[in-house]
Protein backbone atom coordinates (compact mmCIF):
# COMPACT_ATOMS: atom_id res chain seq x y z
CA UNK A 1 0.00 0.00 0.00
CA UNK A 2 1.25 3.62 -0.65
CA UNK A 3 1.36 5.49 2.47
CA UNK A 4 1.56 8.91 0.81
CA UNK A 5 -2.05 9.02 0.03
CA UNK A 6 -4.13 11.11 1.61
CA UNK A 7 -6.59 8.50 4.23
CA UNK A 8 -10.11 7.69 4.24
CA UNK A 9 -11.96 6.13 6.48
CA UNK A 10 -15.92 5.01 5.99
CA UNK A 11 -18.56 4.79 8.11
CA UNK A 12 -22.19 3.36 7.11
CA UNK A 13 -24.76 3.74 9.53
CA UNK A 14 -28.35 1.46 9.84
CA UNK A 15 -29.55 -0.75 12.27
CA UNK A 16 -30.81 -3.16 9.13
CA UNK A 17 -27.04 -3.17 8.53
CA UNK A 18 -25.87 -4.67 11.78
CA UNK A 19 -29.07 -7.04 12.01
CA UNK A 20 -28.54 -8.08 8.19
CA UNK A 21 -31.19 -7.17 6.98
CA UNK A 22 -29.35 -5.52 4.00
CA UNK A 23 -25.80 -6.06 2.94
CA UNK A 24 -23.92 -2.42 2.96
CA UNK A 25 -22.76 -1.88 -0.36
CA UNK A 26 -22.15 2.05 0.06
CA UNK A 27 -18.87 1.07 1.64
CA UNK A 28 -17.23 -0.90 -1.03
CA UNK A 29 -18.66 1.50 -3.71
CA UNK A 30 -17.20 4.35 -1.57
CA UNK A 31 -13.60 2.13 -0.49
CA UNK A 32 -13.34 2.08 -4.80
CA UNK A 33 -14.55 5.22 -5.76
CA UNK A 34 -11.80 6.90 -2.95
CA UNK A 35 -9.12 4.72 -4.16
CA UNK A 36 -9.46 5.31 -8.12
CA UNK A 37 -9.30 8.91 -6.43
CA UNK A 38 -5.92 8.61 -5.10
CA UNK A 39 -6.94 8.56 -1.31
CA UNK A 40 -6.21 5.11 0.92
CA UNK A 41 -8.72 3.73 2.25
CA UNK A 42 -8.01 3.08 5.80
CA UNK A 43 -11.42 1.51 7.42
CA UNK A 44 -14.72 0.51 6.67
CA UNK A 45 -16.84 0.66 9.99
CA UNK A 46 -20.33 0.27 10.04
CA UNK A 47 -22.32 1.14 12.90
CA UNK A 48 -26.03 1.17 13.91
CA UNK A 49 -28.64 4.10 14.10
CA UNK A 50 -27.22 5.44 17.45
CA UNK A 51 -26.11 8.43 19.00
CA UNK A 52 -22.96 7.37 20.92
CA UNK A 53 -21.93 4.54 18.63
CA UNK A 54 -21.97 7.44 15.65
CA UNK A 55 -19.81 9.21 17.72
CA UNK A 56 -17.26 6.64 18.69
CA UNK A 57 -16.93 5.90 14.96
CA UNK A 58 -16.20 9.28 13.99
CA UNK A 59 -13.21 9.55 16.89
CA UNK A 60 -12.03 6.75 15.51
CA UNK A 61 -12.49 7.71 11.73
CA UNK A 62 -10.74 11.22 12.61
CA UNK A 63 -7.77 9.39 14.09
CA UNK A 64 -7.03 6.81 11.09
CA UNK A 65 -8.20 9.22 8.80
CA UNK A 66 -5.00 11.59 9.30
CA UNK A 67 -6.28 14.47 8.17
CA UNK A 68 -7.91 13.14 4.84
CA UNK A 69 -11.41 12.32 4.80
CA UNK A 70 -14.25 10.62 6.32
CA UNK A 71 -17.37 9.80 4.77
CA UNK A 72 -20.47 8.75 6.61
CA UNK A 73 -23.37 7.61 5.03
CA UNK A 74 -27.35 6.83 6.71
CA UNK A 75 -29.10 8.03 8.87
CA UNK A 76 -29.92 11.56 7.40
CA UNK A 77 -33.68 10.45 6.87
CA UNK A 78 -36.79 11.89 8.14
CA UNK A 79 -37.89 10.11 10.86
CA UNK A 80 -36.76 9.90 14.34
CA UNK A 81 -33.92 7.37 14.29
CA UNK A 82 -32.14 8.86 11.78
CA UNK A 83 -29.98 10.48 14.16
CA UNK A 84 -26.51 11.02 11.90
CA UNK A 85 -27.05 14.65 11.75
CA UNK A 86 -27.77 15.24 15.39
CA UNK A 87 -24.64 12.93 17.02
CA UNK A 88 -22.43 14.91 14.49
CA UNK A 89 -23.57 18.36 15.56
CA UNK A 90 -23.41 17.44 19.23
CA UNK A 91 -19.78 15.75 18.51
CA UNK A 92 -18.40 18.82 16.28
CA UNK A 93 -19.94 20.94 19.51
CA UNK A 94 -21.84 22.75 17.19
CA UNK A 95 -25.46 23.70 17.17
CA UNK A 96 -28.07 22.79 14.64
CA UNK A 97 -29.64 25.29 12.46
CA UNK A 98 -32.69 25.40 10.31
CA UNK A 99 -31.97 26.01 6.85
CA UNK A 100 -34.48 28.14 4.76
CA UNK A 101 -32.95 27.31 1.30
CA UNK A 102 -33.60 23.15 2.16
CA UNK A 103 -37.05 24.19 3.60
CA UNK A 104 -38.17 25.97 0.06
CA UNK A 105 -36.70 23.67 -2.16
CA UNK A 106 -38.48 20.54 -0.07
CA UNK A 107 -41.76 22.84 -0.11
CA UNK A 108 -41.67 23.02 -3.54
CA UNK A 109 -41.12 19.20 -4.22
CA UNK A 110 -43.91 18.42 -1.88
CA UNK A 111 -46.58 20.96 -3.63
CA UNK A 112 -45.03 19.80 -7.05
CA UNK A 113 -46.65 15.96 -5.71
CA UNK A 114 -50.02 17.57 -4.93
CA UNK A 115 -48.62 18.25 -1.24
CA UNK A 116 -49.67 21.66 0.29
CA UNK A 117 -47.75 21.45 3.45
CA UNK A 118 -44.44 19.80 4.31
CA UNK A 119 -45.17 17.26 6.86
CA UNK A 120 -43.36 17.81 9.99
CA UNK A 121 -40.90 14.65 10.14
CA UNK A 122 -39.37 16.10 6.72
CA UNK A 123 -38.06 19.27 8.92
CA UNK A 124 -35.64 17.24 10.05
CA UNK A 125 -34.31 17.65 6.97
CA UNK A 126 -33.83 20.92 7.22
CA UNK A 127 -31.77 20.72 10.25
CA UNK A 128 -27.87 21.72 9.56
CA UNK A 129 -24.94 21.57 11.85
CA UNK A 130 -23.57 25.37 11.82
CA UNK A 131 -20.50 25.61 9.70
CA UNK A 132 -21.54 22.78 7.33
CA UNK A 133 -21.95 23.23 3.69
CA UNK A 134 -25.29 22.06 2.00
CA UNK A 135 -24.45 19.33 -0.87
CA UNK A 136 -27.91 19.42 -2.85
CA UNK A 137 -29.54 15.73 -3.63
CA UNK A 138 -31.49 15.85 -6.60
CA UNK A 139 -32.19 12.08 -6.65
CA UNK A 140 -33.62 12.65 -3.04
CA UNK A 141 -34.73 14.72 0.16
CA UNK A 142 -32.13 14.58 2.49
CA UNK A 143 -29.38 16.50 1.38
CA UNK A 144 -25.43 15.86 1.87
CA UNK A 145 -23.20 17.99 4.35
CA UNK A 146 -19.81 18.91 4.13
CA UNK A 147 -17.85 20.03 6.98
CA UNK A 148 -14.29 20.73 7.91
CA UNK A 149 -13.08 18.19 10.64
CA UNK A 150 -10.22 22.10 11.54
CA UNK A 151 -11.93 22.15 14.98
CA UNK A 152 -11.65 18.88 16.28
CA UNK A 153 -7.51 17.99 16.33
CA UNK A 154 -4.47 19.32 14.56
CA UNK A 155 -4.97 17.33 11.52
CA UNK A 156 -7.68 18.73 9.71
CA UNK A 157 -9.49 17.02 7.01
CA UNK A 158 -12.96 17.04 5.75
CA UNK A 159 -16.65 15.01 6.76
CA UNK A 160 -19.44 14.35 4.46
CA UNK A 161 -22.39 13.50 5.38
CA UNK A 162 -24.56 11.27 2.75
CA UNK A 163 -27.32 9.97 2.40
CA UNK A 164 -28.02 6.16 2.47
CA UNK A 165 -30.03 4.93 -0.57
CA UNK A 166 -27.43 4.07 -2.79
CA UNK A 167 -28.39 6.00 -5.94
CA UNK A 168 -28.29 8.91 -4.02
CA UNK A 169 -25.59 8.74 -2.03
CA UNK A 170 -23.64 7.75 -5.66
CA UNK A 171 -24.95 10.83 -7.40
CA UNK A 172 -24.21 13.13 -4.31
CA UNK A 173 -20.73 11.20 -4.41
CA UNK A 174 -19.59 11.86 -8.12
CA UNK A 175 -21.27 15.47 -8.77
CA UNK A 176 -20.73 17.50 -5.44
CA UNK A 177 -18.06 15.13 -3.47
CA UNK A 178 -15.49 14.82 -5.96
CA UNK A 179 -15.05 18.08 -7.29
CA UNK A 180 -14.64 19.71 -3.34
CA UNK A 181 -11.96 16.20 -2.97
CA UNK A 182 -10.18 17.88 -5.86
CA UNK A 183 -9.96 21.62 -4.50
CA UNK A 184 -9.32 20.77 -0.70
CA UNK A 185 -6.90 17.99 -1.03
CA UNK A 186 -4.85 18.70 -3.60
CA UNK A 187 -2.11 17.78 -5.06
CA UNK A 188 -2.94 14.59 -5.09
CA UNK A 189 -0.72 12.03 -5.66
CA UNK A 190 -1.52 9.62 -8.21
CA UNK A 191 -2.64 6.28 -7.37
CA UNK A 192 -0.76 3.24 -8.34
CA UNK A 193 -1.57 1.60 -11.77
CA UNK A 194 -3.97 -1.22 -11.36
CA UNK A 195 -5.70 -3.37 -13.81
CA UNK A 196 -8.49 -6.08 -13.48
CA UNK A 197 -8.08 -9.75 -15.10
CA UNK A 198 -11.10 -11.94 -14.72
CA UNK A 199 -10.41 -15.65 -15.43
CA UNK A 200 -12.90 -18.69 -15.97
CA UNK A 201 -12.64 -22.59 -15.69
CA UNK A 202 -8.72 -22.39 -13.89
CA UNK A 203 -7.83 -22.60 -10.66
CA UNK A 204 -5.74 -20.47 -8.61
CA UNK A 205 -2.77 -22.44 -8.14
CA UNK A 206 -2.70 -23.03 -11.84
CA UNK A 207 -3.12 -19.32 -12.63
CA UNK A 208 -0.25 -18.50 -9.84
CA UNK A 209 1.63 -21.04 -11.58
CA UNK A 210 1.16 -19.62 -14.98
CA UNK A 211 2.36 -15.76 -13.84
CA UNK A 212 5.26 -16.80 -12.09
CA UNK A 213 8.10 -16.96 -15.31
CA UNK A 214 5.94 -13.35 -16.06
CA UNK A 215 5.85 -11.72 -12.55
CA UNK A 216 9.75 -12.62 -12.62
CA UNK A 217 10.61 -10.67 -15.72
CA UNK A 218 8.17 -7.50 -14.45
CA UNK A 219 9.47 -6.40 -10.79
CA UNK A 220 6.87 -3.65 -9.19
CA UNK A 221 4.18 -6.08 -10.12
CA UNK A 222 1.84 -7.42 -7.27
CA UNK A 223 -1.02 -10.01 -8.00
CA UNK A 224 -4.18 -10.73 -5.86
CA UNK A 225 -5.88 -13.45 -6.31
CA UNK A 226 -9.86 -13.15 -5.51
CA UNK A 227 -11.53 -16.59 -6.14
CA UNK A 228 -15.54 -17.14 -6.30
CA UNK A 229 -17.53 -19.95 -8.03
CA UNK A 230 -17.38 -17.65 -11.36
CA UNK A 231 -13.81 -17.55 -11.43
CA UNK A 232 -10.45 -16.18 -9.84
CA UNK A 233 -10.19 -12.15 -10.48
CA UNK A 234 -7.17 -10.96 -10.07
CA UNK A 235 -5.59 -7.22 -9.60
CA UNK A 236 -3.00 -6.51 -10.74
CA UNK A 237 -0.95 -3.33 -9.05
CA UNK A 238 2.17 -1.42 -10.74
CA UNK A 239 4.89 0.51 -7.99
CA UNK A 240 6.88 0.53 -10.68
CA UNK A 241 4.68 2.70 -13.28
CA UNK A 242 2.16 2.22 -16.05
CA UNK A 243 4.56 1.11 -18.72
CA UNK A 244 5.65 -2.10 -16.38
CA UNK A 245 1.71 -2.88 -15.95
CA UNK A 246 1.61 -2.77 -19.90
CA UNK A 247 4.02 -4.79 -20.26
CA UNK A 248 3.02 -7.12 -17.56
CA UNK A 249 -0.44 -7.06 -19.31
CA UNK A 250 0.80 -8.14 -22.56
CA UNK A 251 2.56 -11.20 -21.72
CA UNK A 252 -0.17 -12.17 -19.28
CA UNK A 253 -2.68 -11.68 -21.74
CA UNK A 254 -1.05 -13.84 -23.96
CA UNK A 255 -0.74 -16.85 -21.32
CA UNK A 256 -4.51 -16.52 -19.60
CA UNK A 257 -6.22 -16.03 -22.85
CA UNK A 258 -8.28 -19.61 -23.23
CA UNK A 259 -9.56 -18.40 -19.88
CA UNK A 260 -9.33 -14.69 -19.81
CA UNK A 261 -12.11 -12.48 -20.10
CA UNK A 262 -13.17 -8.69 -18.94
CA UNK A 263 -10.84 -7.02 -18.79
CA UNK A 264 -12.58 -4.03 -19.63
CA UNK A 265 -14.93 -5.04 -16.38
CA UNK A 266 -17.22 -7.28 -18.62
CA UNK A 267 -19.05 -10.60 -17.50
CA UNK A 268 -18.58 -13.68 -19.06
CA UNK A 269 -21.61 -13.55 -20.85
CA UNK A 270 -20.76 -10.24 -21.87
CA UNK A 271 -17.74 -11.73 -23.09
CA UNK A 272 -19.09 -14.45 -25.45
CA UNK A 273 -21.40 -12.15 -27.00
CA UNK A 274 -18.77 -9.72 -28.30
CA UNK A 275 -16.42 -12.95 -29.21
CA UNK A 276 -19.56 -14.55 -31.30
CA UNK A 277 -20.67 -11.48 -32.50
CA UNK A 278 -16.53 -11.27 -33.73
CA UNK A 279 -16.48 -14.00 -35.15
CA UNK A 280 -20.28 -14.03 -36.58
CA UNK A 281 -21.77 -16.67 -34.60
CA UNK A 282 -25.30 -17.07 -33.64
CA UNK A 283 -26.16 -19.57 -30.56
CA UNK A 284 -29.04 -21.28 -29.19
CA UNK A 285 -29.32 -23.61 -25.94
CA UNK A 286 -31.03 -26.23 -24.61
CA UNK A 287 -31.12 -26.56 -20.82
CA UNK A 288 -32.22 -29.35 -18.50
CA UNK A 289 -30.99 -28.85 -14.71
CA UNK A 290 -30.48 -25.04 -15.06
CA UNK A 291 -34.13 -24.08 -16.34
CA UNK A 292 -33.07 -21.05 -18.54
CA UNK A 293 -30.81 -19.43 -16.14
CA UNK A 294 -28.12 -19.56 -19.28
CA UNK A 295 -30.50 -18.07 -21.67
CA UNK A 296 -31.26 -15.35 -19.10
CA UNK A 297 -27.92 -14.50 -18.69
CA UNK A 298 -27.41 -14.14 -22.33
CA UNK A 299 -30.65 -12.11 -22.33
CA UNK A 300 -29.29 -9.25 -19.77
CA UNK A 301 -26.18 -8.42 -22.08
CA UNK A 302 -28.02 -5.80 -24.46
CA UNK A 303 -27.57 -6.30 -27.64
CA UNK A 304 -27.69 -10.12 -26.88
CA UNK A 305 -30.70 -10.68 -29.81
CA UNK A 306 -27.56 -10.16 -32.87
CA UNK A 307 -25.67 -13.43 -31.67
CA UNK A 308 -28.47 -15.55 -29.43
CA UNK A 309 -31.59 -16.66 -31.06
CA UNK A 310 -33.76 -18.41 -27.95
CA UNK A 311 -33.37 -21.78 -26.57
CA UNK A 312 -35.51 -24.73 -25.06
CA UNK A 313 -35.83 -25.52 -21.38
CA UNK A 314 -36.57 -29.78 -21.92
CA UNK A 315 -36.64 -31.01 -18.37
CA UNK A 316 -38.63 -34.05 -18.85
CA UNK A 317 -37.12 -36.54 -21.19
CA UNK A 318 -40.15 -36.97 -22.88
CA UNK A 319 -39.40 -33.46 -24.55
CA UNK A 320 -35.62 -34.06 -24.78
CA UNK A 321 -37.12 -36.33 -27.42
CA UNK A 322 -39.25 -34.45 -28.45
CA UNK A 323 -38.37 -31.08 -29.16
CA UNK A 324 -34.76 -31.81 -29.18
CA UNK A 325 -34.48 -34.75 -31.16
CA UNK A 326 -32.65 -37.01 -28.58
CA UNK A 327 -32.91 -40.81 -29.32
CA UNK A 328 -34.70 -42.38 -26.23
CA UNK A 329 -32.02 -45.64 -27.21
CA UNK A 330 -29.57 -42.85 -25.96
CA UNK A 331 -31.64 -42.15 -22.85
CA UNK A 332 -31.94 -45.87 -21.90
CA UNK A 333 -27.89 -46.45 -22.61
CA UNK A 334 -26.39 -43.71 -20.92
CA UNK A 335 -29.69 -41.38 -18.61
CA UNK A 336 -30.32 -38.40 -19.06
CA UNK A 337 -27.31 -36.70 -17.41
CA UNK A 338 -24.68 -38.09 -19.65
CA UNK A 339 -22.45 -36.88 -22.58
CA UNK A 340 -24.03 -38.54 -25.49
CA UNK A 341 -27.24 -36.71 -24.36
CA UNK A 342 -25.97 -33.61 -23.54
CA UNK A 343 -24.44 -33.84 -27.43
CA UNK A 344 -27.45 -34.71 -28.86
CA UNK A 345 -29.24 -31.82 -27.17
CA UNK A 346 -26.75 -29.44 -28.77
CA UNK A 347 -27.59 -30.90 -31.94
CA UNK A 348 -31.00 -31.13 -31.36
CA UNK A 349 -31.11 -27.38 -30.74
CA UNK A 350 -29.00 -26.00 -33.49
CA UNK A 351 -31.10 -27.81 -36.16
CA UNK A 352 -34.21 -26.76 -34.41
CA UNK A 353 -33.20 -23.22 -34.52
CA UNK A 354 -30.91 -23.01 -37.43
CA UNK A 355 -28.18 -21.31 -34.63
CA UNK A 356 -24.37 -22.08 -36.11
CA UNK A 357 -23.75 -22.69 -31.98
CA UNK A 358 -26.09 -25.45 -30.25
CA UNK A 359 -24.53 -25.40 -26.50
CA UNK A 360 -26.73 -27.94 -23.94
CA UNK A 361 -26.55 -28.21 -19.97
CA UNK A 362 -28.03 -31.40 -17.92
CA UNK A 363 -27.18 -32.52 -14.93
CA UNK A 364 -27.87 -33.34 -11.21
CA UNK A 365 -28.22 -30.54 -9.30
CA UNK A 366 -29.72 -31.83 -6.21
CA UNK A 367 -30.36 -32.38 -3.46
CA UNK A 368 -32.07 -35.67 -4.12
CA UNK A 369 -31.55 -37.67 -7.90
CA UNK A 370 -27.96 -38.67 -7.27
CA UNK A 371 -26.49 -41.69 -7.64
CA UNK A 372 -23.05 -43.40 -6.79
CA UNK A 373 -22.25 -43.37 -10.48
CA UNK A 374 -23.58 -39.89 -10.85
CA UNK A 375 -23.24 -37.59 -8.15
CA UNK A 376 -25.52 -34.84 -7.16
CA UNK A 377 -23.21 -32.10 -8.68
CA UNK A 378 -22.78 -33.69 -12.08
CA UNK A 379 -23.19 -31.61 -15.01
CA UNK A 380 -22.80 -33.00 -18.81
CA UNK A 381 -22.50 -30.31 -21.25
CA UNK A 382 -22.29 -30.53 -25.63
CA UNK A 383 -21.63 -27.79 -27.75
CA UNK A 384 -21.73 -28.12 -31.87
CA UNK A 385 -20.00 -24.96 -33.23
CA UNK A 386 -20.45 -23.58 -36.77
CA UNK A 387 -17.58 -25.74 -38.20
CA UNK A 388 -19.78 -28.59 -37.23
CA UNK A 389 -16.66 -29.42 -34.35
CA UNK A 390 -18.24 -30.89 -31.21
CA UNK A 391 -17.11 -30.63 -27.86
CA UNK A 392 -18.37 -32.59 -24.91
CA UNK A 393 -18.09 -32.71 -21.10
CA UNK A 394 -18.91 -33.97 -17.43
CA UNK A 395 -18.05 -32.26 -14.51
CA UNK A 396 -18.39 -32.95 -11.18
CA UNK A 397 -19.44 -29.32 -9.43
CA UNK A 398 -19.46 -28.88 -5.34
CA UNK A 399 -21.82 -27.05 -3.43
CA UNK A 400 -26.16 -26.48 -3.29
CA UNK A 401 -28.52 -26.74 -6.00
CA UNK A 402 -28.69 -22.89 -6.56
CA UNK A 403 -24.19 -22.83 -6.50
CA UNK A 404 -24.28 -25.99 -8.96
CA UNK A 405 -26.70 -24.62 -11.28
CA UNK A 406 -24.94 -20.93 -11.35
CA UNK A 407 -21.27 -22.77 -11.97
CA UNK A 408 -23.20 -25.26 -14.94
CA UNK A 409 -24.22 -21.52 -16.42
CA UNK A 410 -21.08 -20.52 -16.15
CA UNK A 411 -19.19 -23.51 -17.57
CA UNK A 412 -21.59 -23.51 -20.59
CA UNK A 413 -20.53 -19.95 -21.23
CA UNK A 414 -16.58 -20.90 -20.84
CA UNK A 415 -16.83 -23.72 -23.57
CA UNK A 416 -18.64 -21.20 -25.87
CA UNK A 417 -16.13 -18.57 -25.36
CA UNK A 418 -13.05 -21.22 -25.68
CA UNK A 419 -14.92 -22.53 -28.83
CA UNK A 420 -15.31 -19.16 -30.16
CA UNK A 421 -11.22 -18.75 -29.37
CA UNK A 422 -10.43 -21.49 -31.49
CA UNK A 423 -12.13 -20.02 -34.58
CA UNK A 424 -10.73 -16.72 -33.79
CA UNK A 425 -6.92 -18.32 -33.98
CA UNK A 426 -8.24 -20.72 -36.94
P1 LIG B 1 -33.27 8.98 3.13
O1 LIG B 1 -33.85 9.91 4.07
O2 LIG B 1 -33.11 9.59 1.78
O3 LIG B 1 -33.99 7.66 3.16
P2 LIG B 1 -31.11 8.19 4.91
O4 LIG B 1 -29.78 8.83 5.02
O5 LIG B 1 -32.02 8.29 6.07
O6 LIG B 1 -31.74 8.66 3.54
P3 LIG B 1 -31.28 5.48 5.52
O7 LIG B 1 -32.65 5.71 6.10
O8 LIG B 1 -30.19 5.16 6.47
O9 LIG B 1 -30.84 6.70 4.65
O10 LIG B 1 -31.35 4.40 4.40
C1 LIG B 1 -32.20 4.57 3.28
C2 LIG B 1 -32.21 3.29 2.46
O11 LIG B 1 -30.91 3.02 1.98
C3 LIG B 1 -32.62 2.07 3.26
O12 LIG B 1 -33.37 1.19 2.44
C4 LIG B 1 -31.31 1.49 3.65
O13 LIG B 1 -31.42 0.12 3.95
C5 LIG B 1 -30.46 1.77 2.42
N1 LIG B 1 -29.07 1.85 2.86
C6 LIG B 1 -28.60 2.63 3.85
N2 LIG B 1 -27.27 2.45 4.01
C7 LIG B 1 -26.91 1.50 3.11
C8 LIG B 1 -25.68 0.85 2.81
N3 LIG B 1 -24.57 1.15 3.48
N4 LIG B 1 -25.67 -0.06 1.82
C9 LIG B 1 -26.80 -0.37 1.15
N5 LIG B 1 -28.01 0.19 1.41
C10 LIG B 1 -28.06 1.12 2.38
Amino acid sequence: MNKSLPGAVLVTVGDELLLGDRADTNGGWLAAFLTQAGFRVQQIMTVGDDHAAIQAALSGAIEAAKGGVVVVTGGLGPTQDDVTREAVADWLGVALRSDPQIREELEVRFRNRGIARLPTPNLRLTQVPEGAEVLPNLAGTAPGLALSLGSKGSQGGWLFLLPGVPVEMRALMEKEVAPRLDRVMNPRPTPPASALIRTSGIPESALAERLEAVLEGTPGIVVQYRPSWEGVELRITSSAGPDALSSFLAEANETLAPWQYGGDGSSLAEAVIARCARVGWTLAVAESCTGGLLGARLTTVPGSSSVFLGGVIAYANRLKTSLLGVEGATLDAYGAVSEPVAMQMAAGIRALTGAQVGVSITGVAGPGGGAPHRPVGTVCFGLVDAQGREVSEQVYFPGGRDEVRERAVQHALRLVYQAALTRIKA
